[in-house]
């Protein structure tokens, strides 16, 4: 059986400027050391706008932080004319390690298909950014009870092309889209539902060794008075956290489950 080391990732969104950025990672990185908290056990990411990235890997390679940092996007291109997009090349020289793909608001108000989810999380492999493949599914889609057969749908799409050595890394979030920002949880068996059905689903693309290293995340409304019994399920291996991850007190409690 593989251990899976739990990751906790904020998802900041279209919030803060570069400075409330650095004052948000320093409040973290406090309220972590204060409470002693263990990087060992669980691996905390942000993931700020693209104009406060810089900033924070001066903070982080300043102040020898151990949290990780990351995107919110990529672009599936390498480089050339694509005005606005950023290449996975441009983030990982700013030490960026982490991208979100195919988030729900990136799917809904930018039409992002399977195809394009999964061709930039070939692109952000390229770099040796790890993706964080984002799937789920709408209200509509839960009230019929379709949630599993959907969500695997969007996971193979979203996967095309990721070879097995590169699925082993992978991260998946799982984030039911009537759950995120909310303030409607998820229950901790609606979450191990999918997130085990994810991860059979991995099984069933890459082998049960792939599988069971494979971090599956829950996202949706979480906070620090449910994490705990979400991270209680089997196959759920961290949180993706959106506006909860705001507040360095909060998000820090988050990370240590409670
Ligand atoms: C998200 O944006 O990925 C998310 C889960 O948001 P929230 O935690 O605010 O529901």
């Amino acid at each position: 059986m593989t251990t899976r080391t739990p990751l906790i990732a904020g998802n900041w969104k279209m919030n803060l400027d570069h400075n409330e950025a650095i004052h948000l990672v320093q409040k973290l990185a406090w309220t972590l050391k204060d409470g002693k908290f263990d990087y060992a056990t669980t691996e905390v990411v942000v993931l700020p706008s693209f104009t406060s990235i810089r900033s924070v890997q001066t903070l982080v390679d300043a102040d020898k932080l151990e949290l990780g940092y990351g995107a919110q996007d990529i672009s599936q291109h390498a480089s050339g004319a694509y005005t606005g997009e950023v290449s996975a090349t441009q983030l990982a020289k700013l030490g960026v390690t982490y991208v979100t793909v195919g988030h729900s608001e990136r799917r809904e108000y930018h039409h992002e298909t399977d195809a394009i989810v999964a061709a930039k999380a070939v692109a952000a492999f390229g770099a040796g950014i790890v993706p964080i493949v984002c799937v789920g599914e709408g209200l509509d889609v839960r009230k019929a009870g379709e949630q599993v057969p959907y969500t695997l749908t969007q996971l193979e799409g979203s996967l095309a092309g990721i070879t097995a050595e590169q699925a082993a890394t992978v991260v998946i979030a799982y984030e039911p889209v009537w759950a995120i920002g909310t303030g409607e949880v998820a229950t901790p068996e609606d979450a191990q539902e999918v997130c085990g059905a994810i991860r059979g689903k991995l099984a069933e693309l890459y082998g049960q060794q792939v599988a069971d290293a494979v971090r599956v995340l829950y996202g949706g409304s979480v906070k620090s008075g449910n994490v705990a019994s979400i991270m209680a399920k089997p196959d759920v291996d961290g949180a993706l956290v959106g506006g909860a991850s705001l507040d360095a007190e909060e998000f820090a409690k988050i990370a240590r489950f409670q």
